[in-house]
């Protein structure tokens, strides 16, 4: 990564880098009689935790996925790490997506004929990394799932299989952590969790980006966000503490707060 190519600059006093800036991005679906993204621009610092939120439909899995690299836009760019996706070819955008991105969905897609380990270390075996098995096995421990190493998928609770699947984004320390609604398919207690993890992993230090229709855990835990309707960013908010009450959020929409 590229990290001269950064735009530096200050926030509340502190040096920031910038890790990501979408500029004038419109997404028009083929077949799609209204645009998906109409117009949106944002920026996203290293170490920031930003939920994307809005009603199903407004457009946020559009923006995560063209912050992945997984689609392109129809117009505008993608800057991540100082480089242009729309610049890069399938070879150099494909190693972007494994080195750079970590992406966790909400039904956790996980292989069901490998082991929890063994999904774990798929990321870190095709980019070919030494020592893999030991940061796998230290990341499940980190997630407080190392017992479950050798189990499979199925025979895991949706909380469990969720942690795996955040171990395995984690694998190649990407420099930007995507969520797309990871607590959408958990109870309450194993979503509360997942969401506690997340913030740990903020805390020490990872970028994360979260979509959720959920105006409660958006704004519980994430530190900055950004309100998305019809294609369109309405509002951007950064929370100075993550553990405010929702109703205590200005110029986050009170009836979705609450
Ligand atoms: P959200 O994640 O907020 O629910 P999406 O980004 O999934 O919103 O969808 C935004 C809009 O784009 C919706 O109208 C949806 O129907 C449409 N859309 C999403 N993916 C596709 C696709 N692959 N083909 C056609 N339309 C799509």
């Amino acid at each position: 990564m590229d990290r001269r190519a950064f735009r530096n600059g200050h926030l509340w006093g502190v040096e920031v880098t910038e890790l990501v800036r979408l500029t004038d991005i419109t997404k028009v679906y083929q077949g799609g009689m209204t645009g998906a993204l109409n117009g949106v621009s944002m920026a996203v610092e290293e170490g920031e935790f930003t939920a994307v939120m809005g009603p199903s439909g407004s457009g946020k899995s559009t923006l995560l996925n063209l912050i992945a690299g997984l689609d392109q836009p129809t117009t505008g760019s993608v800057m991540v790490g100082g480089s242009d996706l729309g610049k890069m070819g399938e070879a150099p955008l494909a190693r972007f997506r494994r080195d750079s991105i970590g992406f966790v969905f909400q039904f956790f897609h996980l292989l069901p004929n490998l082991t929890v380990l063994e999904n774990v270390l798929i990321p870190a075996q095709l980019k070919g990394t030494a020592g893999a098995e030991a940061r796998g096995r230290d990341l499940l421990e980190q997630l407080r799932i190392a017992e479950v190493a050798d189990r499979y998928p199925a025979n895991l609770s949706g909380g469990q299989q969720q942690r795996v699947a955040i171990a395995r984004a984690l694998i190649n320390q990407p420099s930007l952590l995507l969520a797309d609604e990871p607590t959408g398919a958990l109870d309450t207690r194993s979503g509360d969790q997942v969401m506690e993890l997340l913030m740990q992993l903020h805390a020490s230090g990872q970028t994360i980006l979260l979509v959720t229709h959920d105006a409660k855990l958006a704004t519980r835990h994430a530190a900055r966000v950004i309100s998305v309707m019809d294609g369109r960013i309405v509002d951007d908010a950064r929370l100075e503490s993550p553990e405010r009450a929702p109703s205590e959020v200005i110029r986050v929409r009170s009836e979705e707060a609450l």
